[in-house]
């Protein structure tokens, strides 16, 4: 590999996120849509931010929010594709103010019109009390 992609993936960025980052191919599961929005929080790509995250909850992210994260690395530990909904956990590493954390979170997708878009985070994984 040339250039491994941030997402953990065995491949590299242009054979992996960047298919959808770069070319605007719509990632077909909302795995691989979450694995590609955590590349693109690693790399800055802005756009693709936006582009991707559900209309209904999107915020006001500015460019300048993405600075001071440095994105350490990503684990997906379970998800679920159904029709239109999705479900992705995961957790990923980051440095803040030169801290080590950890983001845990269950996030839910939406597919509409054949486009993935994250949507919220959940508390609980869906079915599970
Ligand atoms: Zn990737």
């Amino acid at each position: 590999m040339t250039n491994p992609c941030p997402c953990g993936r065995d491949a590299d960025y242009d054979q992996c996120c960047g298919r959808y980052i770069d070319t605007g191919a719509p990632a077909p599961d909302p795995e691989t849509l979450m694995r590609s929005r955590y590349t693109a929080f690693t790399l800055r790509k802005h756009p693709y931010l936006i582009k991707t995250w559900h209309p209904k909850t999107c915020p006001d992210l500015q460019p300048g929010d993405l600075e001071g994260t440095q994105w350490q690395g990503l684990e997906v530990l379970r998800s679920k594709t159904g029709f239109k909904k999705g479900y992705v956990e995961f957790k990923a590493r980051y440095v803040d103010d030169g801290e080590a954390r950890e983001l845990h979170e269950i996030s839910r997708f939406q597919k509409i019109k054949n486009r993935w878009y994250y949507q919220d985070e959940l508390e609980q994984w869906p079915g599970e009390a």
